[in-house]
């Protein structure tokens, strides 16, 4: 396999590359190619990028006729047909259904620029500088996401100082024994607490960067009641675990709150193109016209497969096809954490976001290697990047699910008695 002009010309930067050494030619579904032939199973699928599989018909059909049509592709944040009409299928079959009511706005494509617009906005609405952030919180690569972030090697880049964020411990952090959520409570009631009322509190309901921490029910909860008793707007980054990663289309719905800001990202165009989505509470939308902008924000191709990702959510068949497989997940791997309890320390996620958090002594890299030889495609996380992340699409076949655990299982057991011949 020639990877050689990678090493030559592309920056030492490059990450992925490393870690697969192979070049991918095609993919469709759970199953991704390289150029000798050989397939793997994505359970990585573009870091959550890629819920809906690869070139999933249902949503690519329509983006196939949309470019064959010599239709709008990019159109900043002018009105077009596809943007109203993803509008409208948005609103009719994500918002309404939840009883849910926002103002969209679209900012540049990526997830960080979702989360600088809504830290810029919250921080307009309530005039205030500073914004609680959690330990182990990851929230994207540009300045006021790196400040926001929590790991220590991300917050280091681009050599400035980091101002106006206040770090609290998220839920279960140091551990369990800790009420992180009655600690916040009490500093920003305490005049004493030296912590200045906050804008915004910004969580993720599952940290995937920071070792796929899952926060509770009862904590998500309690924060959210906080921020409305200290009039905190309350910034929910689903840019990783929205967009029907958890098994509902908001990680947030089974705790039946309405955060004020709602960040999306990732697979919100349901095809791996770039679209974001900031859905602001309505009273809270106190942006001038251009006030904000960004080239890339009217990506009209996004708009066409992120309308044809939105509308499986109103077929019955489709949700419920997504409850099951994240019930046997969740099932396979209490088993595998339970077959090799001397690699596995605890199982972590919810739905179909999962993590695996190993034992110390577990050789990650070597881990990662075997699953790959064996043609499995995963990757790690948390501050120690011993964490598997598992996230197959939200679309794969039982026949993807079964081998792609397979492989997982193998890879552990080897790791358990340190052999790895290839099964
Ligand atoms: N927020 C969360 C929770 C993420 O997981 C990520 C990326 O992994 C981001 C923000 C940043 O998204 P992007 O890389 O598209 O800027």
């Amino acid at each position: 396999m020639n990877t050689d002009i990678f090493a030559a010309h592309e920056s030492n930067v490059r990450r992925y590359g490393r870690s697969f050494p192979t070049v991918f030619t095609k993919a469709l579904g759970a199953t991704i190619q390289d150029e000798a032939g050989k397939s793997y199973i994505d359970f990585l699928v573009g870091s959550g990028a890629l819920n809906y599989g690869h070139n999933n018909p249902s949503i690519l059909t329509p983006a196939i006729e949309y470019l064959a049509g010599a239709n709008i592709l990019l159109s900043l944040d002018m009105y077009t047909v596809a943007k109203r009409e993803f509008i409208e299928v948005f609103v009719d079959s994500i918002l309404k259904p939840r009883g849910l009511s926002y103002k969209l706005q679209f900012p540049g494509p990526t997830g960080t620029n979702a989360n600088e617009a809504a830290l810029a906005l919250a921080r307009k609405y309530t005039g205030r500088s500073s914004v609680m952030a959690f330990t182990n919180s990851f929230h994207g690569m540009s300045l006021g996401s790196l400040a926001a972030s929590g790991s220590a090697s991300t917050r280091k880049l681009g050599g400035v100082p980091r101002h106006d964020v206040v770090r609290v411990p998220y839920d279960g952090y140091p551990n369990q024994a800790f009420d992180s959520a009655s600690y916040i409570d009490y500093v920003l009631g305490d005049s004493g607490s030296g912590i200045e009322k906050p804008a915004a509190i910004i969580l993720e309901t599952i940290q995937a960067e920071g070792g796929m921490n899952t926060a509770s029910a009862t904590w998500l909860r309690e924060i959210h009641r906080i921020c409305r008793k200290h009039g905190v707007v309350l910034i929910v980054d689903d840019i990783q675990a929205g967009a029907g990663r958890t098994g509902e289309f908001f990680s947030f719905e089974f705790v039946k709150i309405e955060p004020d800001i709602v960040c999306l990202s990732k697979s919100l165009s349901g095809s791996g193109n770039p679209l974001s989505m900031v859905l602001i509470r309505p009273d809270m939308d106190v942006w001038s016209p251009g006030e904000h902008s960004g080239t890339f924000r009217g990506n009209n191709l996004a708009f066409v497969t992120a309308e044809a990702m939105c509308k499986m959510w109103s077929d019955r068949r489709f949700t419920a096809g997504v409850e099951r497989l994240a019930c046997k997940l969740q099932g396979y791997l209490d088993r595998l954490a339970a077959n090799v309890p001397q690699c596995i320390e605890e199982k972590r996620g919810r739905g179909l976001m999962a993590g695996l958090k190993c034992r110390s002594q577990v050789d990650i890299g070597r881990l990662h290697d075997i699953a790959f030889e064996n043609g499995l495609l995963i990757e790690s996380s948390g501050p120690n990047r011993d964490v598997i992340k598992i996230l197959p699409p939200i679309t794969i076949t039982d026949h993807e699910l079964d081998r792609g655990i397979t492989i997982l299982n193998h890879a552990l057991q080897e790791q358990a008695n340190g052999n790895c011949p290839s099964i």
